[in-house]
Parts: structure tokens; sequence; C-alpha cells
């Protein structure tokens, strides 16, 4: 990225639900990142999976982050040139860069059905991804017009071999080889909604992103998006996943835990109430006295996140 570009970050969540305190965490980061270098912020709703989004989370979501003072110069409301900026109605996009992938012949449909999946891969070590073992990728075009007849495929990108390197701005140097992972990864579903890793890609691609700040969960996707931005000719942003968030005994945090999300806290705190707790929690102020997020701004530093977790203590803000 040359010295003089603008910034362009982004927070993308998915309305899947109210937001807790793991979105509200990447929320607050990625706009202070973006508001600490002057820069741009967009807001992208992800709700591709019609399954799990609903508008009205949307809408939630986007009265829930102008509450607490993040506001963004692009997004639901503010067209900035690069809308629209809900992802579903954005599948077009998708398809043409599908269709891009396909014509370098980095594409190939998949008609394994998801118990073939299981069956065939072992679940990577101590996590819920499969890694694909390449079942349908030297199909031929008759063996593939014959299975089409009876399913319609998933479609798959073919991961090139080797490990992709990035330098995470709060967890410094970062390898992965998305091969040996993942292999090749799902770009579309076979009911036809595009994949996440497309999707993010594309999006990221086309409004000019420049600065992913998101949750350490995403980790382990970036090395498919990087593979997929080189596949598609475009530049990748700098990316920065935030620390775990993890109870005193160093577990995840889970939602039935406690009451953390955004609802219970807008109940019973103001936004500068809010801000303060999570700017302590951040290491960002040494006691979580109250202040308005624009505050907040002067004392980010990417350095207080280098680190592995961000305990939240049973008493959080009560
Ligand atoms: N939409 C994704 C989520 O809510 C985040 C995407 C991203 O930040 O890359 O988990």
């Amino acid at each position: 990225m040359s010295e003089n570009k603008i910034v362009r970050g982004r927070f993308a969540p998915s309305p899947s639900g109210r937001m807790h305190l793991g979105n509200l965490c990447c929320a607050l980061l990625a706009w202070l990142s973006v508001r600490s270098q002057n820069g741009e912020m967009v807001l992208r709703i992800e709700d591709l999976d019609p399954d799990r989004c609903k508008r009205t989370y949307a809408e939630q979501l986007c009265d829930d982050l102008l509450w607490l003072g993040l506001d963004w110069d692009e997004g639901p409301g503010k067209d900035g040139g690069h809308g629209p900026y809900f992802q579903s109605e954005r599948r077009h996009l998708f398809e043409d860069a599908l269709q891009q992938l396909m014509a370098q012949g980095l594409v190939y449909p998949c008609f394994c059905t998801r118990a073939q999946l299981h069956a065939a891969s072992a679940p990577h070590a101590g996590e819920t991804t499969f890694r694909y073992t390449g079942t349908c990728r030297g199909l031929t075009p008759e063996e593939i017009a014959e299975k089409a007849l009876v399913r319609s495929p998933a479609m798959r990108f073919r991961a090139p071999e080797g490990v992709i390197s990035f330098d995470d701005l709060f967890l410094g140097p970062q390898s992965y080889d998305v091969q040996t992972m993942f292999g090749d990864f799902l770009i579309r579903r076979s009911d036809g909604v595009h994949a996440y890793q497309l999707a993010v890609t594309v999006d990221d691609a086309l409004m000019g992103i420049t600065e992913v700040v998101r949750g350490s969960d995403l980790l382990t996707s970036t090395g498919c998006q990087i593979q997929l931005f080189r596949a598609l000719g475009a530049e990748s942003p700098r990316y920065g996943h935030i620390p775990l968030l993890v109870n005193p005994e160093g577990r995840r945090l889970s939602k039935r835990e406690r009451d953390l999300d955004i609802g219970a806290l807008r109940a019973r705190l103001t936004p500068e109430q809010l801000c303060g707790h999570l700017a302590h929690l951040l290491g960002m102020l040494p006691s979580p006295e109250p202040l308005p997020a624009r505050e907040m701004i002067p004392l980010y530093k990417t350095t207080d996140l280098s680190r592995a977790t961000i305990i939240v203590p049973e008493d959080f803000a009560q």
C-alpha cells in the first residue's frame, strides 16, 4: 500500500442476532483504527445466508452502533459510491468473480454430499473445519455432465499449494498453508449461495478496503482470502485479528454464560459508561471511567492488543 493512500476500513457483521461483547469489540476496534488514521469507515451487512440473517437484526445493529457512537462514512443509509451495502443485493458481483475464476480454470464443481464429505475428511486438529480431500478435483467433462443430471454441484476453488504469510497488525507474522488446512475450499454452495470466503474477498476488493480489523475466529480464513485476492488480480488489505475474548478460567466466552449482549448492556448503561468499560477491557484506560467513543480515538494503540486473549471478568460492567 502506498504511503499516501487513504485508509479504508470496514465492519462487516452478519445480522443473525443481536450483537454481543465480541462483536462490539470488533466494531469498536475497527472504527478506532480507521478514525485514528483519519480514514474512511464502511459498514457492510453480510446477510448472504437467508436462513440465518434478518433485515430487522440489521436495522437493530445499525441502531446499536449509532447508540454507542460508532458512525460510518459509507454503508446503509449513506451511499459512498460502492454500494449496495447489503451482500444479499450483490450476488451478481460474486457471480461475476466466480466466472472470472472459472475462466482461469481455478474452479470446479463438487458433487459430494455432506455425509460423503464428513466420511472422507478428518476434522483439523481440535477444530470444526474439515479438509476437503479433492474427491471431485479430477472429474472429466463427461462425469460432470452425468452427475449434474442428479445433483446441483457446489463450486470449489483450486487452492494453490504453499504457505501464505502476512503480518497481522496485532498478532505479528502469520503463516498458513491453505491446501493442508482446508484443501480446495467452497466458493458457492450447492443451493447457489456464494460462500463467505468469496463474498468477503470480492466486497473488500470492490469497496477498496485497505484494512480489515476483525475477530481471531477468522484468522485461519485469511489465507483463503489472500489466495482469492491474488487470483482476482486485486491487492489484499492489511489484517488485524483481535485477541479471543475469554472468561477468567481461560475458556472462550459463550453467549449462554452471561448476559453480555448489547440489549442487556444497553438496558443498564449509558453509551459513555459502556465505552469506558470497553476501553478498560481493551487495555486503553487504567479504570473504566465513562467517556464518549470519540474520546477513545487518541488513546488507541495497536500494541495494547498484542496478546493472545482478552480476559473478561465475571463482573464486567456491573
Ligand atoms: N460477517 C462475518 C461475521 O460476522 C465477518 C466477516 C469479516 O469480518 O471478514 O462473522
